[in-house]
């Protein structure tokens, strides 16, 4: 088999990390042909050092990479709304997509997913509760509904007022290792509003049928139900490599030498129904998805600004949510 070419956007991002994990292990099935990072130029040179690939660095460095190189997959793990161009600009050149920025189906579903469509390529989930419906549903029959797990992240339960809330306890998130933006996101609940909105585009489903469940141990990554009261489900240790090795090898399934799960061992799983009140980011995100036009955008625009501010220490905490909360009243 010759290897699959990959352009990797965000390689020395945490995305980017387990991605070169994956690929570092499976030499003969991956070969990255770029590599592109905004900033860490040492880091990313060192990387197309070692896998014989070009570096790119700095803004406009993923177009430039994307013209420059021919891809069968392009990994998009880039910060926000830069990846929506990137995204446009591989899918025009019939790569196909391993989707990690969700902003780019938040922000430009209808015109990404149009346009993977008009090219035949394929969009290939990277979130673990994508790939986890996106596993689900290979299996074919007609999807009843979707259930996002979601861990309810550091301030499920506690404390109860949470404007008091300093960015290094929003930034300490129980089981997932992330970059800060989708941190404070699962913090606030709003990565899970974003979530939902990212499942309608890439599985056509009504906003409606696309439910949340807290469960805090991350190890059901989330589930189907399907037309027949079946419900499939996909589980593993939260560790995003498997995420990320499905979308590099799919339709195959690769050998990996990582941790399995134990469920003996875990013991327990626990589900509840999320607090809509304590986390009003889970009703905004559906709200802007019924609102249509450009509300999916203005939420995750104000979204990102608020927690750059938050992370800078000139808003509180709570200020998050109130922020978004105006941008989508703001019609
Ligand atoms: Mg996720």
């Amino acid at each position: 088999m010759t290897p699959k070419k990959i352009i990797v956007l965000g390689a020395t991002g945490s995305i980017g990390d387990s991605a070169v994990a994956v690929m570092r292990e499976h030499r003969n099935e991956f070969k990255p042909v770029a590599f592109v990072a905004l900033k860490s130029k040492e880091k990313c040179e060192a990387l197309a050092a070692e896998f014989s690939a070009k570096s790119y660095v700095g803004e406009g460095a993923a177009l430039k990479a994307i013209e420059e190189n021919d891809a069968d997959l392009c990994l998009v793990a880039l910060v926000g709304e830069s990846g929506i161009e990137p995204t446009l600009a591989a899918i025009e050149k019939g790569m196909d997509i391993a989707l990690a920025t969700k902003e780019v189906l938040v922000m430009e579903g209808a015109k990404v997913m149009a346009a993977a469509k008009r090219r035949g390529v394929k969009m290939l989930p990277v979130d673990s509760e994508h790939s986890a419906i996106f596993q689900c549903i290979q299996q074919g029959g007609e999807v009843e509904r979707l259930i996002l797990t979601a861990s309810g992240g550091p301030f499920l339960d506690s404390p109860s007022d949470l404007s008091k809330v300093t960015v290094e306890e929003a930034l300490n998130h129980p089981s997932w290792k992330m970059g800060p933006k989708v941190t404070i996101d699962s913090s606030t609940m709003m990565n899970k509003g974003f979530e939902i909105i990212e499942a309608h585009w890439l599985f056509s489903i009504p906003p409606d049928k696309i439910d949340v469940v807290v469960h805090p141990q991350s190890i059901v990554h989330s589930l189907v139900e399907f037309k027949d009261g079946a419900t499939l489900a996909q589980l593993s240790p939260p560790d995003m490599r498997v995420a990320i090795q499905y979308a590099l090898s799919w339709p195959q399934r690769l050998p990996s030498k990582r941790e399995v799960l134990d469920l003996a061992q875990i013991g327990k799983l626990e589900f509840r129904a999320p607090d809509l009140e304590r986390f009003p980011a889970l009703s905004l995100a559906k709200k802007a998805l019924l609102s249509g036009g450009t509300a999916a955008r203005r939420l995750a625009e104000a979204d990102e600004k608020a927690v750059n501010d938050f992370l800078q220490g000139k808003i509180l905490y709570t200020d998050i949510i109130k922020k978004c909360e105006e941008a989508l009243n703001n019609d």
